[in-house]
This record gives C-alpha cells, sequence and structure tokens, in this order.
C-alpha cells in the first residue's frame, strides 16, 4: 500500500494521509455539514476540514460557478482565488454571471483537482483519484477600491505569484470595467478518493492490469511574445511554473 500511494501525485503542504485505501474518514468538523454539503453518496470520502477545503482550493485556480436565472442552470468556467475565508472572483462588468451573482442569488462553485485514472479489472470499477470542493453561498460586490485592489493583486498572486509586482496596475478606467465579487467560505465540502482500484473478490485473479495512472498539471517552458525584445529573459515565476506547492495563506 506505502509503495502505491507513493506513487500517486500528491502536494507536498498538507498531509492528505488515508486511514483506509480509497477513502477518508471524516476529520475535524471545521465546516458544519448542513442540509446541502451532507454527503448521501459515499460519505466516507466527504471531508470538511478547512486546511484541507483550503489546500485544494490554492492548488486550483479555475472554478466552475452555477447559478439559475429564470430557471436556466448555468455552469460557467472562471478563474479564482481564495484570500482568508473569501473566494474572489472578477471579470468584465459586461459578464452575466458576474451581474447576476452580484445581485446575491443562489451561488455553488466547484473546483476539481485530477490526480489520477484508475484502472480496475471490471468496467463498471473504473474511477479517478482526485480533490473537489463544492462552496455554497452568496457572492457580495466588491466596491472598495482598496479591497478591490487587494482582490485583484491576490488573483494575479494565486496564478502567477510574483507576477503583480512586474507589471503595470490597472489604471481607474480598467478598475471600473472590472467587476469583483467575494463569495464567504461558510458552507462548504471537500471530497476525496485516492489509492487502487476497488475491485470484486473474485476479479483479482484476472490477468488484466490494473491500477492509477497518476496526472498533474505541469507547464512546459515559456513562449515569448513575438514582439518582446530579446534582451528580456523569462522571470523564474515563468520558467519554473508550478501549480503543486502554492503559497500558503
Ligand atoms: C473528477 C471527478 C470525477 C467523478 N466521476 C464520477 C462519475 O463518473 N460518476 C459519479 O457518479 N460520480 C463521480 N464523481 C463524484 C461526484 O462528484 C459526486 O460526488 C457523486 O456523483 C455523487 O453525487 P450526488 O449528487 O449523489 O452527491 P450527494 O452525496 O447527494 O451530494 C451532497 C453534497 O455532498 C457534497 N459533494 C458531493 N460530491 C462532491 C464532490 N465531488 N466534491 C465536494 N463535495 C461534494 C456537496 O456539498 C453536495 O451538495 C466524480 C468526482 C470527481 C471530482
Amino acid at each position: 500500500m506505502a509503495a502505491f500511494e507513493s506513487a500517486l501525485y500528491r502536494p507536498a503542504a498538507v498531509d492528505y494521509s488515508q486511514p483506509e485505501i480509497g477513502e477518508v474518514e471524516k476529520l475535524m468538523s471545521d465546516f458544519p455539514e448542513t442540509a446541502r454539503t451532507k454527503l448521501k453518496r459515499l460519505p466516507k470520502r466527504g471531508v470538511f476540514d478547512r486546511e484541507i477545503v483550503n489546500a485544494i482550493l490554492d492548488e486550483g485556480f479555475i472554478c466552475h460557478v452555477g447559478f439559475a436565472v429564470d430557471d436556466q442552470p448555468f455552469v460557467i468556467p472562471t478563474g479564482y482565488t481564495r484570500a482568508g475565508d473569501q473566494l474572489f472572483i472578477h471579470g468584465s462588468q459586461a459578464s452575466r454571471m458576474l451581474r447576476k451573482l452580484g445581485e446575491g442569488i443562489d451561488v455553488c462553485v466547484t473546483v476539481t483537482l485530477i490526480d489520477g485514472l484508475v484502472l480496475a479489472r471490471s468496467a463498471f470499477h473504473h474511477s479517478m483519484n482526485y480533490r473537489s470542493v463544492i462552496v455554497f453561498g452568496h457572492a457580495r460586490l466588491v466596491e472598495d477600491r482598496a479591497e478591490k485592489i487587494t482582490a485583484l493583486r491576490a488573483l494575479s498572486d494565486h496564478m502567477i505569484p510574483g507576477r503583480w509586482d512586474d507589471v503595470r496596475e490597472p489604471n481607474e478606467e480598467e478598475l471600473k470595467l472590472t467587476t469583483v465579487l467575494a463569495l464567504p467560505l461558510a458552507e462548504a465540502s471537500a471530497k476525496i478518493r485516492t489509492g487502487p482500484p476497488l475491485d470484486d473478490e473474485e476479479d483479482y485473479d484476472m490477468k488484466v492490469w490494473a491500477g492509477v495512472i497518476p496526472l498533474r498539471l505541469i507547464a512546459n517552458q515559456p513562449i515569448a511574445d513575438p514582439r518582446l525584445p530579446k534582451d528580456i529573459e523569462p522571470p523564474s515565476y515563468a520558467t519554473d511554473y508550478k501549480r503543486s506547492n502554492p503559497s500558503r495563506r
């Protein structure tokens, strides 16, 4: 078990060690289990520990924002960051998603990290190793100028740590055209699957390969803008870009 587990990709900062392969026990319930976040399906994979939820949120940078307008559900992918107990998303003033969320309608945000494809001996038991978070709540329009700049900086730092210090900050017009929303991290759940496939006992004798194909997001070498002067070298945050060790807040 140990050798198998160590072959799986794990971010360094948080201990995801498991009491039992394929399942996690519920840890200290930092987030209260609500009617919406109580896991019905495979509840042992549920995690409400704030440190683990935060670690998943800090490693990802794309979320899917779910909301309904006139009974029509939409699920829109977008960037985000976490700062303390809030998620921040931003975008064009013209975005329907941001306008509607700014009105305080119900929102559900999902973040998904894929750690591996799980190949079982039967088609039925194929699975994925993953860490995912779902957050429910109501977003708040960030109107205070200082808070807005802080949130934009946090969004930038979250995706490319160090970039904000090197570039021109948004001017007044750009700030006006940008909407920033804050979603409190008050009602959230995580779900985690790790480990090998869980096959039916009678299938373990089959002569077919089974195991995990670990997956991770890696950056290739940066490609300079064709209009970049030749004497400007890429910064280390571009040449050594990694998602596995995001800055902790
Ligand atoms: C990459 C990936 C691939 C998956 N593939 C499949 C698949 O092929 N088939 C499948 O049935 N399921 C899959 N799942 C699991 C899926 O996300 C659901 O957990 C599962 O389908 C149960 O759904 P449900 O509506 O019955 O959840 P319920 O248990 O009814 O959900 C109740 C509450 O539990 C929490 N919850 C449920 N799922 C998650 C989650 N993934 N992350 C965080 N909180 C959660 C939420 O707060 C939710 O409101 C996958 C998950 C991931 C991340």
